[in-house]
């Protein structure tokens, strides 16, 4: 048994980002995306890991949570200015590497009001990384984050969403366990006629005002949730003035990260003290002992607490249950 290794990070389900999660790797050409796209999921992995994923579905209606990876990029401070502006708190996963030369931006977010969240050092996928790698990547970024943002709160998300049990292990067992995550999102991932991903948008030559309508048009369709784009693309800072207004307009409110309510409980729950045997539960907030047995909020599946691991369960009709949550 490992002590602690789920407490802080939690485990993102990783069946809806496969081909999805695109981040430009280039700080200075507009447009040179380095489109990778994965898909890390196991089926069997991804069902015991939904009740750990950190994401937006919770929100209320009409609310959405507004988060930038990738950057500092050239016009980060702009946009940082630019939401500030109109009342809107948004969260910036940034990239270490990119910080040279743009600690003013990083001192704006901060400044601001926004938060300031890691998304790693060098943008590399964690899960093909060894554990003393990973450890190095959150932990290089965490030093200007640490810097900026004294009092927290620390939270990550890995790139391209690949997000496993042993990185979660790896980053748990060292001081990087602070953080929680790996936040997820539930609008901008992926490309469609309905639906936009920024950096896919800008790869593909869709315009700035298509692909602000698409974003409009899934954020209009699914009302709630967390919002993901790049503000390391010029064109991103130019859709978001497109659409910010329109849905201001249509009333749409706007939740900092943290106060989205998987990641607040993930955030409280953070510095809860647990055992070896114990479980941290993303629906709960709080970590549960062996054999206790809940029902995820964003899958309705059931899952046991077993050795301080998620199994799956069949719920009202497992025997092993010592005590079941139910929706
Ligand atoms: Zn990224």
């Amino acid at each position: 048994m490992l002590a602690r290794r789920l407490l802080a990070l939690l485990l993102v389900a990783t069946s809806a980002c496969v081909a999805s999660a695109g981040c430009a790797v280039d700080a200075d050409e507009e447009d040179d995306d380095d489109d990778v796209q994965m898909g890390d999921g196991v089926a069997t992995e991804d069902e015991l890991v939904a009740e750990r994923q950190l994401n937006g579905s919770e929100l209320p209606n009409k609310t959405i949570s507004l988060t930038f990876d990738d950057g500092p990029g050239r016009r980060t401070a702009e946009l940082a200015d630019y939401l500030a502006e109109h009342g809107v708190k948004g969260a910036f996963f940034i990239n270490g590497s990119k910080v040279a030369g743009r600690q003013a931006a990083i001192d704006k977010i901060v400044g601001r009001g926004h938060l300031l969240a890691n998304h790693t050092h060098n943008h590399k996928q964690l899960t093909s990384l060894s554990g003393a790698s990973v450890v190095k990547e959150i932990a290089d970024t965490d030093a200007i984050i640490a810097q900026a943002q004294p009092q927290g709160p620390w939270v990550v998300r890995a790139p391209f969403g690949a997000w496993n049990a042993s990185v979660a292990r790896a980053i748990n067992a060292s001081p990087m366990k602070k953080y929680v995550g790996s936040v997820f999102w539930d609008q901008g991932g992926a490309l469609t006629s309905t639906a936009a991903a920024d950096w896919d948008c800008w790869g593909k030559g869709v315009s700035v005002q298509r692909c602000g309508e698409l974003y409009l048009n899934e954020i209009r369709t699914k009302r709630r949730g967390v919002v993901l784009m790049h503000d390391i693309h010029d064109k991103t800072v130019d859709m978001v003035k497109q659409i910010l207004p329109t849905l201001i307009a249509e009333g749409y409110k706007f939740a900092p990260l943290e106060e989205v309510p998987s990641v607040k409980r993930a955030i409280a729950g953070s510095s809860t003290p647990a055992n070896d045997d114990q479980c941290q539960s993303a629906t709960l907030g709080r970590p549960v002992n062996e054999n206790v047995c809940v029902q995820s909020r964003s899958t309705r599946r059931w899952s046991r607490c077993v050795d301080g691991e998620w199994i799956a369960s069949t719920g009202p009709s497992d025997p092993k249950c010592v005590q079941r949550f139910p929706l």
